[in-house]
């Protein structure tokens, strides 16, 4: 019991500190659409994202302080994201579940930091349309390296999973590309699918491929069932497809043998 509290709270810190990535990444990589001139991406006390007032210490407290605040900053009373204590709770909700999946084990930490990632990476991906390099490859290096000297998988099934999962999203831009004349998929999506292919092996590469098509398709379907101009073209939808792949990982994360 006290496990599993101690588990929560890590995940409740962790998505703290997921919610600074997901705020200072964008940041870094538009310079100029920064506010603060002394940008970090860690290393500098938070502040709040309207007035830019320093936020005290208790009042930056995972979900806790969200309540206590009722969503509002206390300097100029700007109404705090919801993304925040959502996130805090996702992660640790995410721990929780990796902890059930693989006990404490280097796996567990492993998966943590991975699915972290993934998160960061699909809350960005909401936000910005955009899946940050720096993620990706961060997670690229961790598959092999995690496969070769810690046996995550196996190291062939990583490295083919890895250069697979690149090429299909390539190639299916490529052909979208050249039916429609457009961009589809982005290759951020491409290098997302690639290190999720480093991770889990090309054997795991269809399900969570074709679950994640299926997600991002329903919610396609939803929004032009809700949105007013109905006869909107389905491919002129623009959706998010980062979460819909980190979405489908972690089902087949826990549906499998780990
Ligand atoms: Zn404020």
């Amino acid at each position: 019991m006290e496990l599993i509290f101690s588990i929560l709270l890590l995940g409740l810190i962790s998505g703290s500190l997921a919610n600074t990535f997901i705020y200072r990444i964008p940041l870094s990589l538009y310079p100029n659409k920064t506010t603060s001139s002394n940008f970090k991406l860690l290393g500098s006390r938070s502040r709040c994202t309207s007035c830019e007032e320093i936020i005290p210490i208790y009042h930056n407290i995972p979900v806790v302080s969200y309540l206590y605040l009722k969503g509002k900053c206390r300097f100029c009373e700007c109404s705090i994201s919801l993304m925040y204590p959502i996130v805090e709770i996702s992660t640790a909700c995410i721990l929780l579940l990796i902890y059930l999946k693989v006990g404490i084990t280097i796996f567990f930490f492993f998966f943590a930091i991975f699915f972290i990632f993934l998160l960061v990476s699909s809350a960005i991906d909401i936000r910005h349309g955009i899946l940050p390099n720096s993620i990706n490859y961060i997670l690229i290096i961790m598959g092999v390296l995690g496969s070769y000297f810690f046996d995550l998988i196996n190291i062939y099934d990583s490295l083919i999973g890895g250069i697979s999962g690149y090429l299909i999203i390539f190639f299916i831009e490529k052909t979208y590309a050249f039916i429609y004349n457009k961009e589809g998929i982005g290759r951020g999506d491409a290098k997302l699918l690639s290190a999720i292919g480093f991770w889990f092996g090309w054997l795991n590469l269809p399900t969570i491929l074709l679950m994640s098509s299926s997600l991002g398709l329903l919610v396609v379907f939803i929004q032009k069932f809700m949105s007013r101009n109905s006869d909107k073209n389905i491919l002129e939808f623009k959706i998010p497809f980062g979460p819909f792949l980190s979405l489908s990982t972690l089902f087949v994360f826990l549906n499998s043998n780990f």
